[in-house]
């Protein structure tokens, strides 16, 4: 309590003006996630597409969303993928492999920082864009797979990222240089299971955050709702920052809308050493 005293007054002295307003208007609540951050003896952030919009990648399913323009259940979808591989690997281009422009978001970068200062214990993400390993996250688990690896339906030969990407960026769909198979990404596709592995390590995580810090996720499929839950029925706490309601919110001892405002309110603690 001491400890989060000096910080408020310390804040005080330094905040800058951009942030007055925000700090004024919800000032309980911003005060007191640095509190919760300070206090909590295993953090973890669990994080959604919300996250990734930030740095300019459309949300599949949002307002100008990926799914409204093709018909991109297609894109993550096994049998078409089969059917025709070159359908996902042109569809995903500016979102996985052509990705040079994209940068990290103040949320990844901050949620990076956090975790280098011990903080956060561990990130979870249901994202496959790869920004919180660019932001300098370690160690990230994701619960929807991950293009970092691809491997051959036929041989089962594994290839890194680095090794698809120039065949992609080239326009072509990739086959394997042992069989001639073709190769998939390690993301999770419809009518394929989640990674069962990244998804009991999570559940692990889970159970023993006593705070749980859940960002850009709507928490409406399973299992971004259930882990959540997982610290909840441990007797955790869980923070909410979205766009939009969650079905967990009345659970949530904080909530924020504003990713943004909330993420330069961190990034200011932490410029002040105050996390
Ligand atoms: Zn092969």
């Amino acid at each position: 309590m001491q400890v989060a005293s000096q910080v408020l007054s310390a804040l005080n002295c330094c905040i800058d003006m951009d942030l007055y307003s925000f700090y004024n208007n919800g000032m309980n609540e911003v005060d007191e996630i640095l509190k919760f951050i300070t206090d909590a003896q295993y953090l973890t952030v669990f994080t959604g597409a919300g996250v990734s919009t930030l740095s300019g990648l459309r949300d599949f399913r949002g307002k100008d969303g990926l799914y409204r323009e093709v018909d991109a259940n297609k894109i993550f979808d096994l049998p078409y993928f089969l059917e025709d591989p070159g359908f996902y690997y042109s569809h995903t281009l500016d979102l996985i492999y052509d990705t040079q422009q994209i940068r990290p978001s103040l949320v990844h970068t901050v949620l990076a920082r956090l975790q280098r200062r011990g903080y956060v214990k561990r990130v979870i993400t249901q994202n496959i864009d790869l920004l919180h390993q660019k932001g300098g996250s370690t160690d990230v688990l994701e619960i929807h797979g991950s293009p970092r690896t691809h491997h051959c339906l036929s041989c089962g030969r594994v290839y890194l990222y680095d090794e698809i990407v120039p065949i992609v960026r080239f326009g072509q769909v990739p086959f394997c240089e042992v069989c001639d198979g073709l190769i998939k990404p390690d993301i999770t596709f419809f009518g394929e299971s989640l990674p069962q592995k990244a998804l009991q390590e999570a559940y692990a995580e889970s159970s023993k955050s006593d705070c749980m810090l859940i960002l850009g996720s709507t928490l409406l499929v399973s299992p971004a709702s259930s882990l959540p839950l997982r610290t909840l029925q441990n007797g955790g706490k869980i923070i909410i920052a979205n766009r939009g309601e969650t079905p967990l919110d009345s659970y949530a001892s904080l909530r924020y809308d504003d990713l943004f405002e909330l993420f330069s309110y961190l990034e200011e603690a932490l410029d002040s050493d105050l996390l």
